[in-house]
């Protein structure tokens, strides 16, 4: 009932969606009445003017009145369909707009039965009649008010009708008696709307009741999801540890080799339970980062020294390169960003046969104390298959099985990594070639603690080897501490572990017989457990903490517990505890935290260590260092070698094929030699773009140095173009971008100066993109030809205009619009005369960009070459003039006595 009530009185509008959903579900339904009462108003004003009206003859005025009221329908119509364009905000107006307008078409129907009956003494109610038709169905929104007022009206007109005689006028045809039926009838049509609202709210509720069932779900399922992996790890903490304590016996090589499969096999159970507790995490939305300072080189270090072993192991090169001018100190959540390039560098590890894996770092400052950390993770592994890419970051998702059916992995890594990474607002992009390698390069934004690099940092790898010839890091014989944890299991680890270490050790099962045993005993150190019957290790650590005349108050409590998640890390934090530990502990840790707690006089070196690190080696870092943004282009777009070389330009080779074979554009076949070549009628030849495999292996190779890639390619539009294969080959790498140049030669190359230029101002990929863009609309492309034979050889021109073109001697100038070749204006007479004309005719633009000309030819003398630079200079001043021969490709469309002036314009 208080639901009703509320509703009736205050419409209910919530924001979720299902709200929005229901409530849009019902604006539908008002368009469709207020179209009816448009149709309705229609339909009785043909009527009126074809006068077969249900009352006989229509008076003139009738007829005005349902011209009116069509209009008035229609912007009614329009208002509504305004009013609900933002619904969320206007709706009250909406509503408001309706009731007022109900009001005032009743009162007007009214209004007009009365002045009739005082001007025709005849009270006739078909106007009130149709609007009654009319306004219930545009009301819609608000049912309670149509009751209202069609009770009103209709008593007033029942009245009217009963009571006419009275005042001496001629009752219509239809009796009050009609009327009051019909009342009867528009009020259970609103009740019937009314009752259709109410189911409509009623579903809102059932489905805002839902969904905070589905969070209550959500939050069990956490709850379940870390109980299970405390629970999970407290036996596997039994497993590792006392697995443990057999690598350390002299034991046969047998038993060592099934200690290490049980050691193998508890990290990977361990691996699982992390892997589907964070799954849990993100679905329910409650994944959260902990930021903290931490030291690049220490993580790195960390990380290294976890997985070069792998890679040893399988006889792989492990490769790690890293830039000594990324920050020292950043601030970020440590455990999560080791935990991403572990993931990703243990899949390089483990899909990968023979060859490398390599990890670089680099980084780029931003303002404001923020860098971008860019990991990049190669291999030279099995690789992805194009069409598998897209799936890769899906969760429970191994791609391309068959080949990884003997590799083991659950396909939660990558999705885990995925989200990590868009959680920390970074990226992460995969390069893959089947069966050649993958690289990912991963982004992580982080804010940068202090200044200072990591310089050159020296990375040791230590050996950690199956058989560990175990020896503590130090003994403490006159050291005490306490284990408190409610499991035997457990303490029976504890104490097995760091028996090497002669510290005294005491144990206790839960925090009474803890508090008992510090309020006599002084202890350097207590390890506790979090989750215990009746007092649990927080209160237990409180208690000790404030306990009077308690001997163990200063002493530090580490707590050792199976909550391994954030949260709980957080709460230990809050708490004040010293150290955390989480379980399954190793031996190595558990000696750590205490060395590092204990008071130094009562620790004694052993030094035994230093045989493990027998295989410790300085790992320089590489100083090439991985550029941002790498452009590329192909032989088409005729750049200098002195450009080439001035910016790094790698160019993917368009081919010639000729009749002697198929020869790589200006590496295996020159311009010289195609023209001499092409001089015999009967020889064909034909430019041809690279494969998409040669496009693949190129970019997969320009990556092995840059993280991103820009290609820009000669117009897709031309013949041959090398456009299409590169698109193709770049679908294979979320990293390489191919630009279509629109142009082809140098005015292609136009552009791929300026990108180059772009790149090393430190502009990202996209922003280049967007910038070229425009660019290329600017860039104007053309040659003056001696004729159109070549281009008809290539199939370029029929052999008609080649001809007609020919016989007039006219020499005709090519150009590129919109990316496609057309023959622009022809120049008659002399050789000579064309092309000062042509020149003339280029650089009387007063647009031009007076930085950069190039000057493309083919087979043109020396001589000429001289003469074409006089009448430029004659014309106008560049910065730079560059001289071109254009490459094999380009120059079999053309043929001798071919060049361009090839300029971009002003910005
Ligand atoms: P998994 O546990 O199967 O390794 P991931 O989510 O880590 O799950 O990876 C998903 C899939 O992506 C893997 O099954 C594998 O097919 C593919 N994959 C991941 N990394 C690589 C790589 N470096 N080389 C080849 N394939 C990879």
């Amino acid at each position: 009932m208080r639901d009703l009530l509320n509703y009736l009185f205050r419409p209910s509008k919530t924001s979720s969606d299902a709200t929005r959903s229901a409530y849009f579900g019902s604006l539908k339904t008002t368009h469709v009445m207020l179209l009816i009462s448009i149709i309705v108003c229609m339909v009785f004003m043909v009527l009126s003017f074809l006068d077969t009206s249900l009352y006989g003859a229509t008076p003139v005025y009738h007829r005005i009145c349902y011209v009116v009221l069509f209009v008035v329908s229609i912007v009614w119509f329009a208002c509504v369909k305004y009013a609900i364009r933002d619904y969320e905000s206007r709706y009250k107006v909406v509503y408001a707009m309706n009731g007022i307008m109900a009001v005032l078409i009743y009162t007007w129907a009214i209004g007009l039965a009365v002045i009739n009956a005082i001007m025709r003494k005849e009270l006739d109610t078909t106007i009130f009649m149709t609007v009654s038709l009319i306004v219930p169905l545009s009301v819609y929104l608000n049912p309670l008010e149509y009751i209202i007022i069609a009770l009103v009206s209709n008593a007033g007109m029942v009245f009217l009708l009963y009571s006419a005689p009275t005042f001496g006028l001629e009752g219509n045809t239809i009796g009050f008696v009609n009327f009051a039926v019909f009342g009867v009838f528009q009020i259970a049509m609103g009740v019937t709307m009314l009752y259709t609202k109410y189911r409509l709210h009623e579903q809102l509720v059932t489905a805002a009741k839902q969904h905070s069932e589905i969070e209550m779900l959500n939050k069990a399922q956490n709850s379940f999801f870390s109980n299970m992996s405390h629970e999970i790890r407290t036996p596997i903490n039994t497993i590792i540890g006392l697995n443990e304590m057999i690598l350390r016996e002299d034991v046969s090589d047998e038993v060592i080799e099934d200690a290490a499969n049980i050691k193998a096999a508890g990290k990977l159970l361990l691996n699982l339970i992390n892997d589907i507790l964070d799954m849990s995490k993100f679905q329910s939305g409650r994944m959260q980062l902990l930021y903290a300072p931490y030291h690049t080189g220490d993580m790195l270090s960390d990380i290294v020294g976890m997985l070069w072993i792998r890679a040893k192991e399988k006889k792989l090169d492990f490769h790690i390169d890293v830039s000594p001018d990324i920050p020292a100190e950043l601030v970020g959540d440590e455990v999560r960003v080791k935990q991403i390039l572990i993931n990703v560098l243990n899949n390089a590890i483990k899909y990968t046969k023979e060859g490398t894996v390599s990890l670089s770092v680099q980084s780029e400052i931003k303002e404001d104390k923020l860098c971008n950390m860019i990991y990049t993770v190669s291999d030279t592994g099995i690789g992805i298959k194009t069409e598998d890419i897209p799936y890769l970051f899906s969760a429970f998702k191994r791609v391309d099985e068959n080949a990884n059916r003997h590799i083991e992995g659950t396909g939660l890594g990558l999705s885990i990594v995925k989200q990590l990474v868009d959680l920390m607002g970074g990226k992460i992009t995969v390069n893959s070639v089947y069966t050649k390698g993958s690289t990912f390069i991963i982004e992580i934004p982080q804010r940068v603690e202090r200044e200072g690099r990591v310089g050159e940092y020296n990375f040791t790898k230590t050996n950690a080897s199956k058989k560990s010839e175990y020896a503590p890091k130090f003994e403490a014989p006159e050291a005490r501490i306490l284990v408190v944890d409610d499991n035997e299991a457990n303490l029976m680890v504890v104490s097995k572990l760091l028996r090497g270490t002669k510290v005294r050790i005491d144990t206790v099962t839960n925090g009474a017989d803890a508090l008992k045993k510090t309020l006599n005993i002084k202890y350097d150190v207590i390890f506790m457990d979090h989750l215990m019957p009746e007092m649990d290790g927080i209160e237990c650590k409180r208690k000790i903490k404030d306990q009077t005349g308690g001997r163990c108050r200063d002493t530090h409590i580490v707590i050792l517990t199976a909550n391994a998640d954030e949260e709980n890390r957080a709460l230990y934090a809050r708490e004040g505890f010293d150290g955390y530990l989480p379980k399954p502990v190793s031996g190595d840790e558990l000696e750590n935290e205490l060395y590092s707690y204990l008071p130094k006089e009562l620790v004694h070196i052993t030094g035994n260590r230093t045989d493990l690190a027998e295989e410790t080696i300085s790992w320089m870092q590489g100083n090439k260092k991985r550029r941002s943004v790498v452009i590329t282009t192909e032989s088409v777009a005729d750049l200098p070698d002195e450009v080439l070389a001035k910016y790094g330009i790698e160019v993917l080779p368009h081919k010639v094929v000729t009749g002697e074979g198929i020869f790589k554009d200006g590496k295996e076949i020159e311009t010289q030699g195609v023209l001499r070549y092409m001089e015999d009628p009967a020889h064909k030849v034909k430019p041809m773009g690279p494969t998409v495999k040669e496009a693949e292996d190129f970019f997969a190779k320009q990556l092995s140095n840059a993280n991103n890639v820009i290609h820009i390619s000669i117009s897709s539009k031309v013949e041959n173009s090398g456009y299409a294969p590169a698109m193709d080959a770049a679908k294979s790498f979320d990293n390489v971008f191919v630009f279509d140049s629109s142009h082809l030669s140098s005015g292609q190359g136009l552009l791929v100066i300026e990108a180059c230029r772009l790149a090393e101002e430190g502009k990202s990929a996209e922003e280049i993109i967007k910038i070229l863009g425009s660019l290329k609309n600017k860039i104007h492309t053309s040659f003056i030809v001696d004729n159109l034979d070549f281009l008809a050889r290539a199939g370029q021109v029929s052999n008609g205009t080649a001809n007609v073109v020919k016989s007039l001697m006219g020499r005709p100038v090519l150009r590129l619009k919109k990316g496609k070749m057309g023959l622009g204006m022809t120049y008659f007479g002399t050789r000579e005369n064309a092309w000062r004309s042509y020149i003339n005719s280029i650089l009387s633009s007063g647009n031009i960009d007076r930085r950069i000309l190039f000057v493309t030819y083919v087979g043109i003398s020396r001589s000429e070459i001289a003469w074409i630079k006089t009448q430029i200079e004659k014309k106008m001043k560049f910065d730079e003039i560059h001289f071109v021969q254009a490459s094999p490709a380009i120059a079999v469309n053309s043929g001798h006595g071919t060049f361009g002036l090839l300029y971009r314009e002003k910005d």
